[in-house]
């Protein structure tokens, strides 16, 4: 998978992210994602936000 830019390899991480919804500021753990190591772009597979926003709605 390339980032936005097209021109990097995006890796797979396993990392911590920060998640902004209805004013409040989340951080979720060991979340699956792929990184591009230059322009700094994430991108998580749909399911896993899917995932991500029903452990956060509970
Ligand atoms: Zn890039």
């Amino acid at each position: 998978m390339k980032c936005e830019a097209r021109e990097h390899e995006m890796a797979e991480r396993i990392t911590e992210l920060d998640l902004r919804t209805n004013d409040k500021l989340y951080l979720v753990n060991n979340v699956k994602l792929e990184e591009c190591r230059v322009c700094g772009e994430r991108a998580i597979e749909p399911g896993i936000s899917e995932h991500i926003f029903n452990m956060i709605k509970s």
